[in-house]
């Protein structure tokens, strides 16, 4: 049996029934063979840095335990995205579930498909915050901590909620 890594996801989503597309992604995720969810923080709302006027996403983070490969996972995670519906139109534009691979183990790599850890990790705070909620002794490939990306970047544009999945979107 092939060793399990470790993984994390932010999720995010800006359109339709958001809350139920996210509750979604997880639980399939969870559902899969070679995947275990671990984890998942808190809800945070931001404000949407893509083009146009587009409604506050609502951003988490899971944290996975899976035997897949990190090609193998980015296409499962592409999977759900599809499922939800999900089109691309404009860049950063307006998403019904967007899923990030942002760390597996302590991988670095870029390829044509795929950026470990994810190239825009240490500028987002509404990746870094829920983030450090999950795991705060956490730190990059590099040896840079979380703690320190939080701090450094400020809740700017950023509202933790007490929001869970469970009812619908209001
Ligand atoms: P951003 O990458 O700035 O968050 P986005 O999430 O809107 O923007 P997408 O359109 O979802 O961008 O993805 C564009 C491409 O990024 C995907 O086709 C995928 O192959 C590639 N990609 C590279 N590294 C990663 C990663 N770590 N996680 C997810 N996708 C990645
Ligand atoms: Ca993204
Ligand atoms: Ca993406």
């Amino acid at each position: 049996m092939a060793a399990e890594s470790s993984a994390y996801i932010a999720l995010g989503a800006n359109l339709g029934d958001v809350k139920r597309n996210l509750r979604r992604a997880i639980e399939t995720l969870d559902a899969t063979p070679g995947c275990r969810v671990t984890g998942v923080s808190p809800w945070y709302r931001s404000r949407a840095i893509g083009p146009g006027n587009q409604p506050d996403y609502l951003n988490g983070v899971m944290a996975l335990a899976t035997s897949l490969d990190p090609h193998a996972l980015l296409d499962l995670l592409q999977a759900l995205e599809a499922a939800a519906g999900r089109e691309r139109t404009v860049r950063w534009g307006a998403r019904t579930l967007d899923l990030d691979l942002l760390l597996f183990d302590d991988l670095s790599l870029a390829d044509e498909r795929l950026t470990l850890p994810h190239p825009r990790l240490a500028e987002r705070n509404f990746v870094v915050y829920p983030l450090s909620d999950l795991a705060p002794a956490l730190r990059l490939p590099d040896g840079t901590p979380v703690s320190g990306l939080r701090k450094a970047l400020g809740a700017r544009g950023l509202e933790a909620t007490f929001a869970t999945l469970e009812q619908s979107d209001d």
